[in-house]
This record gives structure tokens, C-alpha cells and sequence, in this order.
């Protein structure tokens, strides 16, 4: 089996595409799981209200739980409101409840209202006794506050694309929306990673789809595809990621395959990263 290498530094990775029903959350979680399962030392936020993320992780995220609402409030910090995922026990999850919809509205005249998640990582991490190789934050389908806050606490931009006639459609924005960010807020933002999810072999379109992406974005767009499985879709009702549900199946391997040329890239990315903080 392959080594399944550490990142040298913690990478932060959000996960984002304005669009809805593309795989961010399924993404998220399982590629969490995944690196977990190999050992890793994992984060997952939960940023969106749905709490999708926290359900499929199961984590405790009823309206009044202890969530990242708090935190984003500024009556707690990260530490204080996570909870360990029951399957991995190095896998942390900070739960988003329905909360947190009206944290845009709340904080949106503070003149700190645009890191507000990153001043809270930033402490978390510098305080908390336990290193972490990935922080992933898994974002609502917007481009909104939440969705910003999660731009500016991380290095990187992870992007699912559902492979589909319309898959680059609305991708123009998102990159405006990273472009902005980067250069108002976090210059050294990088979008390090794309995956095409919910790839059917059988058809040309995705295959099309898959090969379009990879023109526009060759370094970017992982070899690995995650392909459409009904595990991969049930495994919510079970408060499971598909790692855990389904250990074995299709969707299971792909996401450690996907998980694996992650870790595989990260001196890539890192030095990436770091030559656009020099810069
Ligand atoms: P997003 O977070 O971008 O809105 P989700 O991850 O919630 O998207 O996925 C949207 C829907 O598609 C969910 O019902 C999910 O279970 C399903 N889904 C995601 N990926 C797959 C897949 N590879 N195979 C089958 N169903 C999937
Ligand atoms: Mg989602």
C-alpha cells in the first residue's frame, strides 16, 4: 500500500462553489475521513447553516448546540464548541446549525466582519496543544460573508465540479470572487485543488466535462474522479461518512485515491504558497 505522507505545515483548505448540489459537503467530509482514516490529524468547520457536514459526521448541531455560530459571534472560541467525529478519533468537527443564517446579517457593520473566522483559527491554532495537517471548511453555496470568511482563513481553495453539461458555469465568478479576496484580504490565497465529482464512466459528457476542465486548469484539476454511488449519497442518513459506512465500496477508494494525491502534492502546494507570501 502507499505511503500516505504529512503535510510539513498545516494545510488549510476551503472547500467552495457558489453552486449547490455540486459535492462541497460530500467532498469535505469524506476527503476529512479519509486522511483521518490514513492517521491524519484533521479539522473539519462546518461554515454552512444547512450543517450538512455535521449531520454526515455525527456530530451534535441542533439550534442552540454549541457551534460556529458562537465563534463567529465572538462568545467562543474553536476549541471550545468541537466535537470529535465518533468514527475517527483524530478527526475534530466545529458543527454549523441553522444558527448560523443570521450571522451575516448580525455582523455584517463590524469592521473586522471579513476574518472574523480566520482571528479565531489563527488563536485556536496558535493555543490549542494539538497540531492539525488539514483544517478543511466546508462552505454554503453562495459567495457571501460566510463564504468569504472561509477565503480569508485559509491558504487554499479546493473547488468541486460536478461533472455535467453546465460544469464550468458560474466557475467565471467564483475565480473573480478568490481574485478579489486576494487582493483585499488574503494574498497568498491558492486555488490548489479541483475534483471532478459525481463522474459517470459510462457517458462521454463526463469524460468531455472532465477533459475541459483539465484544459483550463491542468495543474489544478486531480487525476482522480469521484464517480456518482448510491453509498456515497446514502451515507448521511447514517450520520456517516462513506469511509466509515462503506469501507470498502467504490466511493470509499476513490476518496482515499483523491485524499492520497492531496497528500501527495503538498510540498507542491506548500512552496506555492510560500512563494506567493514572498511575493
Ligand atoms: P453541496 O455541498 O455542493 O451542495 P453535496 O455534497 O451536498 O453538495 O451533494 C449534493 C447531493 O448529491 C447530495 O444529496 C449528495 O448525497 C449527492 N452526492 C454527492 N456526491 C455524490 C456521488 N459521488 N454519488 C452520488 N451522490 C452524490
Ligand atoms: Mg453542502
Amino acid at each position: 500500500e502507499a505511503v500516505f505522507p504529512k503535510p510539513q505545515r498545516t494545510r488549510r483548505i476551503a472547500v467552495a462553489n457558489q453552486k449547490g448540489g455540486v459535492g462541497k459537503t460530500t467532498s469535505t467530509v469524506n476527503m476529512a475521513a479519509a486522511m483521518a482514516n490514513k492517521g491524519s490529524q484533521v479539522l473539519v468547520i462546518d461554515m454552512d447553516p444547512q450543517g450538512n457536514a455535521s449531520t454526515a459526521l455525527g456530530v451534535p448541531h441542533a439550534s442552540g448546540d454549541p457551534s460556529v455560530y458562537d465563534v463567529i459571534e465572538g462568545r467562543a472560541g474553536l476549541g471550545d464548541v468541537l466535537s470529535v467525529c465518533p468514527d475517527f478519533p483524530t478527526l475534530d468537527v466545529v458543527p454549523a446549525s441553522i444558527d448560523l443564517s443570521g450571522a451575516e446579517l448580525e455582523v455584517a457593520d463590524l469592521p473586522n466582519r471579513n476574518t472574523l473566522l480566520k482571528d479565531a483559527l489563527d488563536l485556536y491554532l496558535r493555543q490549542s496543544d494539538k497540531h492539525y495537517d488539514y483544517v478543511f471548511i466546508d462552505c454554503p453555496p453562495s459567495l457571501g460573508l460566510l463564504v468569504i470568511n472561509a477565503m480569508c482563513a485559509v491558504t487554499e481553495m479546493l473547488i468541486p465540479i460536478q461533472a455535467e453539461y453546465y460544469a464550468l458555469e458560474g466557475l467565471g465568478q467564483l475565480i473573480n470572487t478568490i481574485g478579489l479576496v486576494q487582493e483585499h484580504f488574503n494574498p497568498v490565497l491558492l486555488v490548489s485543488t479541483m475534483l471532478v465529482t459525481m463522474f459517470d464512466r459510462r457517458t462521454l459528457l463526463s469524460r468531455e466535462v472532465y477533459n475541459e476542465v483539465k484544459g483550463h486548469y491542468p495543474s489544478i484539476v486531480l487525476d482522480t474522479t469521484i464517480p456518482r454511488s448510491v453509498k456515497i449519497s446514502e451515507a448521511p442518513s447514517f450520520s456517516q461518512s462513506v469511509i466509515a459506512y462503506d469501507p470498502r465500496g467504490i466511493g470509499a477508494i476513490s476518496y482515499g485515491e483523491a485524499a492520497l494525491e492531496i497528500a501527495k502534492r503538498s510540498q507542491q502546494v506548500l512552496d506555492a504558497i510560500e512563494a506567493r507570501r514572498n511575493k
